[in-house]
């Protein structure tokens, strides 16, 4: 599989569509998305874009371009706050944590719509990310037992080693537009939680998210300069790899990014955490619970219209699975209906920008083009006439392993239906995909599903459900190039990332 080339940034609206006419015209009346630094909110004294609604077309604010200053400022920021709050006992920190949490719970209702606004997903969809927000938080609230050292008794005369968890500095993240609320959560509430400051950059299709999640945890107490925001594309994260007061970096995006990231941040002896994107896979046995197989896949295939990394990509149906599994998904399909994401009844909301969705027309292109078969084509639903990025679901089958869609990482409501004849040359195709991110089966047979799970090369492996994404108790474990570093985001492996291990050995003679 190529690499998908870095997306050009920033986010515009296409110039020849009226939609950019519109977001042009009514630009002037929308306010500008604020950056905050050392716990103080202002407006960027950079250049700004029109940040649009996926589900009207029309901008919802303007994002700033923060200038080269006011990144270095922000890490300033930062790392003058770190020596009073690595300081600060972590009971103490957690406890900010805990007050946060309540915090986040009581403005449940303000969060909740403004992911759905800036991303395009439906309300219960941002309910969902919300919550597994929280679930970061109230991960990142058990840092008194998670810094926990160990200590080895008279490893020598009178002498006794223990070894410690300390913070490593001012930290920087990067987050996608995917999810505008969570992925952020799973970043600074655990890099502050073990005693690190940090500066965020979210993605400028959803800015003010961050702004909001952050500005709630100083209302929970946190002390100026602890976490930080600012606004930009490249040249904000090229800022950021370049300072040298910046000791860490977690990336959450493309592929193509993740791997200039962990690059550009690792040259510069940076600890970095790149997550990257994903072409996921689920197996659909003859043996299945096929209901069970259907609605799992429609749901992680189109839930969150597709642009989630942990979405069904690609169905490899083995042997008789195929023809049933294709009929019935076809017919739960038709009954989706594509809305915008505020709209009660929508089962799937719009993409992200309109460059967005003429990508991903593309790839529908490609793959009749290259001879797949065109089971459902999401281009001619009716939400495609409304105002917004609406593309329906698109399903092909007799999709080859070799061809475009079955390769790339399309990030839309477009599935791709592989047949095999066994799980054997089912796991080959699944394995020989550049990407190792997440990839589920569907089987009654124990002995299958452990074959899977044992053989498979993707980090998240689920059996019988769509979307493995962990609980943050876990890490997120993608492999290959959905991955770049070597500590993942949350869980163990999130607390090793934020610290330093040091090894006191002592004697005390008597
Ligand atoms: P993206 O890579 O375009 O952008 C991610 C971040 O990087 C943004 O903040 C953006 O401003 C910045 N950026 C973009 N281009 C850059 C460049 N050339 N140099 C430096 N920084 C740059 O990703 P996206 O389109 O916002 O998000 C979708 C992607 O994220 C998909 O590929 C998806 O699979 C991936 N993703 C992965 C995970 C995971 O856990 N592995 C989770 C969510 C999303």
């Amino acid at each position: 599989m190529r690499p998908r080339p870095a997306r050009a940034e920033p986010v515009r609206v296409v110039e020849d569509s009226n939609m950019a006419t519109v977001a042009k015209a009514a630009s002037a009346a929308v306010a500008t998305c604020p950056i905050l630094i050392n716990g103080e909110r202002r407006e960027s004294a950079g250049r700004t874009e029109v940040q649009i609604n996926p589900s009207t077309g029309q901008p919802s604010s303007m994002v700033p371009y923060c200038t080269p200053e006011e990144i270095s400022e922000a890490i300033g920021a930062a790392q003058e706050a770190f020596s009073l709050w690595s300081a600060m006992p972590v009971l103490n920190r957690a406890r900010i944590l805990f007050h946060y949490h309540a915090i986040l719970e009581k403005n449940a209702d303000r969060i909740i719509s403004l992911n759905t606004e800036e991303n395009g997903k439906t309300r219960s969809e941002s309910q969902g990310s919300f919550q597994r927000g929280l679930e970061c938080v109230e991960f990142a609230c058990g840092a008194p037992t998670l810094l926990m050292g160990e200590t080895a008794d008279h490893v020598g005369g009178d002498v006794d080693t223990i070894s410690v968890r300390a913070p490593i500095g001012v930290c920087a993240g990067i987050t996608p537009f995917n999810f505008p609320f969570m992925v952020p959560l799973w970043m600074f509430p655990l890099a502050i939680a073990c005693g690190n400051t940090i500066v965020m950059k979210p993605s400028p299709a959803v800015p003010r998210s961050t702004v909001l999640a952050v500005e709630l945890l100083y209302e929970a107490g946190l002390p100026a300069g602890v976490v930080n925001v600012v606004h930009g594309a490249k040249d904000a994260v090229d800022a950021i790899l370049n300072d040298p007061r910046v000791k860490a970096v977690s990336f959450v995006g493309s592929s193509a990014v993740a791997r200039y990231i962990y690059k550009t941040a690792a040259a510069n002896g940076k600890r970095v955490q790149a997550l990257g994107g994903a072409k996921n896979h689920s197996i659909v046995m003859p043996d299945c619970d096929m209901k069970l197989a259907v609605d799992s896949v429609l749901a992680s295939s189109f839930g969150c219209a597709g642009e989630r990394c942990v979405a069904t990509s690609v169905v490899v149906a083995v042997g008789e699975a195929g023809d049933t599994f294709i009929a019935e998904l076809k017919k739960s399909v038709d009954k989706m209906r594509v809305a915008p994401g505020d709209e009660p009844g929508a089962d799937m909301g719009p993409v992200i920008t309109p460059e967005a969705r003429k990508r991903i027309v593309g790839y529908i292109e490609s793959g009749e083009k290259e001879g797949a078969k065109l089971v459902r084509d999401g281009r001619q639903d009716a939400c495609n006439s409304q105002d917004g990025c609406f593309l329906g679901p698109t399903i092909f089958d007799h999709v080859k392993p070799e061809m475009k869609i079955a390769r790339e990482e399309i990030f839309g409501p477009v599935l791709s239906v592989v047949r095999a004849n066994d799980l054997d040359q089912a796991l080959e195709i699944v394995n020989s995909t550049e990407q190792g991110n997440a990839s589920s089966i569907y089987t009654r047979s124990g002995a299958a599903a452990k074959k899977y799970a044992a053989t498979v090369q993707t980090g998240m492996v689920g059996v019988n459900l769509g979307v493995p994404a962990p609980v943050a108790i876990f890490p997120f474990a993608g492999w290959k190039a959905s991955f770049f570093g070597d500590a993942h985001a949350l869980g163990k492996d999130g607390v090793r990332f934020y610290t330093e291990t040091k090894v006191i050995t002592a004697r005390w003679p008597e």
